[in-house]
């Protein structure tokens, strides 16, 4: 008692008002500017899942699907690699996770938002949340725990946690796809009522991570089952999750809720 008189009131105002915390955290690498011609070769090998490689079309792109955030790219060529900053981390389209995007990216993030808009209106009140651990190593499950403490208190915002597919409208998925969870995903998934939302939560559920090609996984949940947010990161931060909800449901504040993602520190994304 004596702390909590103390301390007063921890829980965060966000996303009704601003939280500095939630623009704190340093999210997946981002280009900082346009690379020279044939910098592909030069690049090779210096990101360990892949994440920076040339496009069909010889541009190299960063895939912030895949980043971890170790920090190879931002070391050895800062003039050309930093860091996103900012919880505002979740994409409506994987090919948006992609920097720089193309034209044909930005075209269809668009239809892909008026769709999510439509299907999930009926979602604007309290939703329920089921998680499914898909070959996680337990960062984004401690993240996602932490919004139930005092400071996030995620059931203020109408967002609760519920063990039965049944009950649940939004699917959260961690973990690299794992092949023995493939099945009880798509199950839970087909247990779930409609209308229904799912998020790959972390690095790992968007692209594998460092796992991306190993036997054991899929690379990812997007090759088990239709995501619709996507929210890079290693692990990414309560806050990030947060914003990831909101944008599923669209009941993020100040517009349609169905951004692009964060372009803050980075050339355009
Ligand atoms: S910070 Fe990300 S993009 Fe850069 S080398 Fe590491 S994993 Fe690759």
């Amino acid at each position: 008692m004596l702390r909590g008189l103390r301390d007063g009131v921890v829980t965060t105002r966000w996303p009704g008002r601003p939280d500095g915390y939630s623009d704190a955290w340093r999210g997946p690498a981002v280009l900082t500017a346009p690379l020279p011609a044939g910098a592909a070769g030069d690049l090779a090998g210096i990101c360990p899942t892949g994440a920076i490689r040339p496009g069909p079309d010889g541009v190299v792109r960063l895939d912030r699907g895949r980043c971890i955030l170790c920090g190879r790219c931002a070391e050895r060529r800062p003039a050309e690699f930093g860091w996103s900053r900012g919880s505002a981390a979740a994409v409506v389209s994987r090919e948006a996770l992609v920097v720089p995007v193309t034209a044909e990216t930005e075209r269809s993030v668009g239809q892909v938002r008026a769709a999510l808009r439509a299907r999930t209106a009926a979602l604007r009140r309290s939703v329920h949340v089921r998680h499914v651990d898909a070959g996680s190593d337990g960062s984004e499950e401690q993240e996602i725990a932490a919004l139930l403490n005092p400071v996030y208190d995620v059931h203020r915002l109408g967002i609760f946690f519920t063990a039965s597919p049944r009950h649940a409208d939004v699917l959260l998925v961690t973990g690299a796809g794992a092949h023995g969870m493939a099945e009880p995903l798509r199950r839970t998934w087909e247990g779930m009522p409609d209308p229904k939302v799912v998020i790959a939560v972390g690095t790992d559920a968007c692209g594998g991570g460092l796992l991306a090609d190993s036997y054991a996984t899929s690379g990812g949940i997007g090759s088990v089952i239709d995501v619709d947010v996507w929210l890079p990161g290693s692990p990414p931060p309560p806050f990030a999750i947060l914003h990831a909800l909101l944008l599923a449901i669209g009941r993020l504040p100040g517009g349609s809720g169905y951004g692009s993602g964060e372009r803050a520190g980075g050339m355009a994304q």
